[in-house]
């Protein structure tokens, strides 16, 4: 296989819908082998919390498996998926074992789930309203699930010996926030848990730079995702958003996994510890 993450094996976080899809399919497409993890195997429509009812967002993007679109588009039949939960270490810790095991080695490690508790809200909430229960569930995936995948992906790296012509050992991708660099008008978790992100990536650049593993974040702007369904069911709310990106509008996953590929590739360089805004030029106004 061609590309410029040939040979290298990737595990990706959040990886059945949105972003993590679209990281996915862009590492494939590099040449990367590819190991999928969620707690679904497809992706899931959000319950609307005004009507109670499911949108049907997911089916006009498409709902079959990451791992199906692999294999049909880029013939990678070893591709698997991995159910499980970002915020329980076992789970975590046996997902890069099996890529270990089938594979001898992890060299990307993308840690993508997340989730935005406020965004489900009819309301978004400030802080004196957030509950207790919306505050740890949102620190427990956005934050612990990006540290436990960063531990357990690190073991291994460290493992391991560096691919024949390359000189670096593994490359770390979390995906934070805008709002991990600026924050958003009664979103506390949210902005908290990314801001959490941010800097886990620059600790973890500094700590393991000497073993040439490289730990970046992405810091998309609003994306066209369920987790913004609700804004883009909003004509006042997304004429906002849209008004917020001078690049024209919400983004596409597709240009931020673009990202996530030059953060895994050999192009990255000298770079680690950065949080890179993705974003429309969102943070520059
Ligand atoms: P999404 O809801 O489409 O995808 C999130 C995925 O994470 C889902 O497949 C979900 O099942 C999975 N997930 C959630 N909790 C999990 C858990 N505990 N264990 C394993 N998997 C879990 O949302 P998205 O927009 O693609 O978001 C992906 C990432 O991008 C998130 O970290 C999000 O915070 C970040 N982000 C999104 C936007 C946006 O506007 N959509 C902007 C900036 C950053």
């Amino acid at each position: 296989m061609s590309g410029r993450l040939r040979d290298r094996i990737a595990l990706v976080t959040g990886a059945s819908s949105g972003l993590g899809r679209a990281i996915c399919l862009a590492f494939a497409a590099e040449g990367a082998t590819v190991c999928c993890l969620d707690l679904y195997e497809s992706p899931r429509n959000r319950v609307n919390e005004q009507t109670g009812k499911a949108d049907d967002f997911n089916n006009r993007i498409g709902g079959e498996p990451t791992t199906e679109e692999i294999k049909r588009r880029y013939g990678q039949d070893s591709t698997f998926f991995v159910k499980a939960d970002v915020t329980q270490a076992q789970s975590i810790k046996d997902a890069v074992a099996k890529c270990a095991q089938m594979y001898g080695r992890l060299d990307i490690m993308a840690n993508n789930a997340g989730i935005s508790v406020e965004s489900t809200h009819a309301r978004p909430l400030g802080v004196h309203e957030t509950s207790e229960e919306d505050w740890d569930k949102t620190m427990a995936i956005n934050a612990k699930g990006v540290f436990l995948g960063c531990k357990y992906a690190i073991a291994q790296m460290l493992k391991q010996d560096m691919l024949p012509g390359v000189k670096d050992r593994g490359w770390i991708i979390n995906t934070a926030s805008v709002q991990g660099l600026v924050a958003y008008t009664n979103t506390p978790a949210y902005c908290a848990s990314k801001g959490a992100v941010v800097q886990l990536t620059k600790q973890i650049a500094v700590d393991y730079g000497p073993h040439r593993i490289h730990c970046n974040a992405l810091c998309p702007g609003f994306l066209r995702t369920t987790m913004t369904q609700n804004i883009q069911n909003d004509p006042e709310q997304l004429a906002e958003i849209n008004k917020a990106h001078p690049f024209g509008g919400m983004g596409d996953v597709e240009d931020v996994a673009k990202a996530a590929v030059f953060l895994a590739s050999d192009d990255v360089g000298w770079i680690s510890g950065v949080a890179l805004p993705v974003d429309g030029a969102y943070t520059a106004l």
